[in-house]
């Protein structure tokens, strides 16, 4: 370890800055933000520490840099493009002991900045030892796109609650897991949803009633469409924090190598397609584990919303008195346009985009194709694979042309994906001869004819016509 890391209280307390341009102003609000007392010495001021200055917010010596500035600061940073003067500043910091900052210059510095994510309180600062800033600001990209903003909230609110939680478990691993509770379960959700009222009410509730289980949560999350980069940053925490996991056939292994590794795992895939037992049954497991203090994420593929049961869930979930958040995930139909070059509403060809899916013949029957035969609209089916002598012959029937557009898009956004344009014609014929398989999407209407050239991705589109 080379640097010693510290979070340093410099609130109130005097900072040099020696420098007045843009770098120097940047290093400005960081010392600013953690409230130091910040005295500029430079000739000049560059325009953001001149309004800084005209506010109020530090002390300006208008003059070049002498060692006895540094008398009485904690800490010196060096801002200037004068190597010169940086080096005195670094020289009279270092024999008066003071911690002293060069911008971009390890050799005259004693101590080196972070990349920072602020979610105050919560701070996390990171450091390549000085190796490779921009290496640093990378890493702290990938941590800021994983530690959603309420966060700070959630420290904050754990900070208020702390005193009388002690006070209540004596025995630490039993404070813990309270803790725990408290910061994954339906508490943190309230605090996500911003109803601090009820996280309050939850968590005095549960510090009233310690012998009984505090209650769980249930978070509905859409996994997208199989492709793991396609989540959403809070699918992806909640499955970080999950106790149980309760998923779908249709959830890749990608999407479930994201998740917590000690989660409990039900693969209820095997269940669907058993009519209403069947997701009774599901509703039960969640009702169960949530009523056992868990934090239980139910994975979808797709969205949760779109074809997936989740509004009978939810529903059932309400019924038993079970908090629960959904969280959106990318639709299938969103991901086999996207992967497939299809824009669905490409305003050349088409003013609508409906979703559907067909399952039974009746259920095709009932549909009104006429925007589609007017080549207005986009149709995008879902579990349709089997049905599509029957879909032919209702399109036509409907007056579609035989040579309207149609795309497969089997297994969009992973890398099995194919892509295969026939027409309304062909499509039960062609789609038997390539074998096209469930999961798939069905595009039909104008822009599906662009797939076949604008596919970016995976294997070539077949082209049949
Ligand atoms: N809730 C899901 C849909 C579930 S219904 C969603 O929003 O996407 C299951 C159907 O979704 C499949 O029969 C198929 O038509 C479609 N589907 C799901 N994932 C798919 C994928 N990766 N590629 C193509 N179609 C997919």
């Amino acid at each position: 370890m080379r640097y010693f890391p510290l979070f340093l209280d410099i609130k109130e307390k005097p900072v040099l800055l020696v420098g007045g341009g843009v770098v120097a102003a940047r290093k400005f609000s960081l010392l600013a933000e953690a409230g130091a007392s910040v005295t500029v010495v430079a000739p000049r001021l560059g325009d953001e520490l001149t309004i800084a200055l005209e506010r109020g917010a530090l002390v300006h010596h208008a003059r070049e840099f002498s060692a006895a500035d540094i008398e009485g600061a904690w800490l010196v940073v060096a801002a200037t493009d004068d190597r010169a003067v940086n080096a005195a500043a670094s020289a009279a910091a270092h024999a008066a002991r003071i911690p002293c900052n060069v911008v971009d210059d390890r050799e005259l510095s004693s101590f080196i900045m972070p990349a920072i994510i602020d979610r105050s309180p919560v701070q996390i600062a990171v450091s390549t030892g000085g190796t490779s800033p921009v290496l640093a600001r990378l890493i702290r990209e990938r941590l800021e796109t994983l530690l959603d903003s309420s966060l700070g909230p959630l420290a904050a609110f754990a900070d208020r609650w702390r005193v009388a939680v002690k006070a209540k478990f004596a025995d630490i691993g039993a404070r813990r897991r309270f803790l725990s509770w408290m910061l994954t379960g339906p508490v943190a959700a309230a605090l996500r949803a911003d109803r601090t009222a009820q996280a309050e009410a939850l968590t005095r509730e549960a510090l009233e009633n310690t012998d009984s289980l505090p209650a769980g949560h249930v978070v509905l999350v859409g996994a997208g469409p199989g492709n793991s980069g396609l989540m959403t940053l809070q699918g992806l925490r909640a499955l970080q924090e999950a106790d149980v996991i309760v998923h779908d056939r249709l959830v890749s292994a990608e999407v479930m190598d994201l998740a917590r590794r000690d989660a409990a795992r039900f693969d209820v895939g095997k269940f669907v397609g058993g009519g209403g037992a069947a997701q009774e049954e599901i509703n039960k497991l969640l009702v169960e584990h949530a009523q056992r203090g868990e934090y239980v994420v139910r994975l979808k593929g797709g969205d949760p919303f779109v074809f997936g049961r989740g509004g009978e869930e939810i529903d059932y979930l309400r019924a038993n008195g079970v908090s629960f958040e959904v969280i959106p995930g990318i639709t299938a139909a969103l991901a086999a346009g996207a992967y497939a070059g299809v824009p669905l509403t490409d305003r050349r060809y088409s003013q609508a985009v409906r979703f559907l899916t067909g399952n039974s013949d009746e259920q095709l029957a009932q549909f009104n194709y006429s925007d589609l035969a007017a080549g207005r609209e986009t149709l995008a089916f879902y579990m349709s694979v089997g049905r599509l002598a029957a879909l032919r012959d209702q399109l036509l029937a409907a007056g579609v042309k035989g040579d309207m557009p149609v795309a497969f898009i089997e297994n969009a956004s992973r890398a099995e994906q194919r892509v295969l344009v026939s027409s309304v014609e062909g499509m039960h014929r062609d789609a038997v001869m390539q074998k096209i398989k469930a999961p798939a999407m069905l595009i039909i209407g104008n822009v599906a004819k662009t797939a076949a050239e604008l596919q970016w991705f995976g294997r070539q589109a077949i082209a049949t016509a």
